[in-house]
């Protein structure tokens, strides 16, 4: 991929970082999450040491205190954490609210977010889908009621992940009925830990706690608090949901296929799909290397593209883990078990929802149909 001395020695010096500075601990937690959501205690000890060295938030520019890398070092980042098997950091702070705060927010706003982002210190939900609104969010039924300099919001909040360890939320609010639902909506930051606010549980089909309902009954927010004007948070959403969708997959995917190609699978045809699956991550990385560039589309395309073949891939590569694991899957009951088997059923079951999740595929198709054919 690289053929550049300076690219190189870039990667060489992310390599004997990782090496250095990744604890065991967290080695072994990142290798037996179920989730790609990590628990907050594996990922932000992770962020901790991360940022100390100025590499926490690697898409973010330098003015607000991003590393300055170009787009093929944040590649090699992405890919050289995939391989040392680093903890995944919780996007809603850094990859989703981050961007539009620097895009939409007032110098108070990004000067008091930004750094508690940036060091963990806050930790973000996100507050968009409700009970009758999710491929349709613009239905969006939660009301903020001006009242004084605040809002006044009630209603509820579904799949909302992590918020039983968020201390802030971003959340769409219906501000207006007039004209199409999407004119009255706007965009508000806030904080969980307001009078009103009651976060319930929601188990998965793995049986893990990763999201919740939250409920709104008489919650204050300052109307300081809304980025972007009154009746205008479609926008930012839609700001923000390119960078929820336009991941780097294929390094994660990758490393994952290593862990697989590494138990010496004596089965043929099993062997045939690895391979198989390791020819369309390549085609996938090639992908991403060219939106990376900016060439052949544009950025919405691509994060439709990357997010149906990106989590399509994922779901393949459960599948193969469960077959190689086969019984194996199931006995592990001493730890003795390889990490990509041991935890083979759990990460199948809770990766059903990646095709749900960030904007279904069924809709990435149909946001790619009018995109290419109006
Ligand atoms: C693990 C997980 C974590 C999540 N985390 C969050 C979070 O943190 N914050 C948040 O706000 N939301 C979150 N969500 C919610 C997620 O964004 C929604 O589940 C998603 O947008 C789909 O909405 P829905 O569940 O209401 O399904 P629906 O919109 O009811 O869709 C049901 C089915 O119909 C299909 N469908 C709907 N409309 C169309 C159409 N026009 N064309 C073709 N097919 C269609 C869908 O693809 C889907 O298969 C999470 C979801 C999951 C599974």
């Amino acid at each position: 991929m690289l053929n550049d001395p300076a690219l190189e020695a870039f990667r060489d010096e992310v390599r004997a970082f990782l090496a250095e500075a990744l604890p065991d601990d967290l080695r072994r937690a990142a290798s037996r999450a179920t989730s790609v959501f990590h628990d907050p205690a594996v990922s932000l000890p992770w962020q901790r040491i991360l940022h100390a060295r100025g590499w926490a938030a690697p898409d973010w520019p330098a003015e607000f205190g991003g590393p300055g890398w170009s787009e093929i070092e944040r590649y090699i980042f992405t890919a050289e954490c995939a391989r040392a098997g680093t903890p995944n950091l919780a996007p809603m702070g850094l990859k989703m609210v981050a961007p539009v705060i620097m895009h939409y927010g007032s110098a108070e706003q990004r000067a008091h977010y930004l750094p508690r982002i940036l060091s963990g210190e806050d930790y973000w939900c996100q507050g968009f889908s409700e009970p009758g609104a999710g491929s349709d969010l613009a239905a969006l039924q939660l009301r903020a009621v001006p009242d004084g300099s605040d809002y006044v919001l009630n209603g509820s909040k579904i799949w909302t992940t992590h918020a039983h360890f968020a201390n802030r939320m971003f959340a769409l609010v219906r501000t207006s009925s007039e004209g199409k639902p999407q004119a009255g909506i706007s965009f508000l930051l806030l904080d969980m830990m307001t009078p009103g606010i009651k976060v319930e549980p929601i188990r998965t089909l793995a049986g893990d706690h990763e999201f919740n309902q939250v409920f709104f009954d008489d919650v204050r927010v300052p109307q300081a608090n809304r980025l972007g004007g009154e009746n205008e948070g479609w926008s930012v959403a839609k700001h923000l949901l390119t960078f929820e969708r336009g991941g780097k997959y294929a390094p994660g995917l990758m490393a994952r296929l290593a862990g697989l190609r590494a138990q010496s699978v004596a089965d043929p045809v099993l062997r045939a799909q690895i391979e198989r699956e390791a020819i369309a991550l390549q085609a996938l990385q090639a992908l991403e290397l060219k939106a990376m560039r900016g060439v052949g589309g544009s950025p919405a395309l691509y994060a439709s593209a990357l997010k149906i073949l990106g989590t399509e891939s994922a779901q393949r590569i459960d599948t193969l883990a469960c077959d190689i694991a086969g019984h194996a899957a199931w006995a592990d009951t001493d730890g003795q078990v390889p990490a990509e088997l041991a935890v083979a059923v759990p990460r199948y079951l809770n990766d059903r929802a990646a095709s749900i999740y960030a904007g279904s595929n069924e809709i990435q198709r149909d946001l790619i149909a009018r995109l290419m054919l109006g």
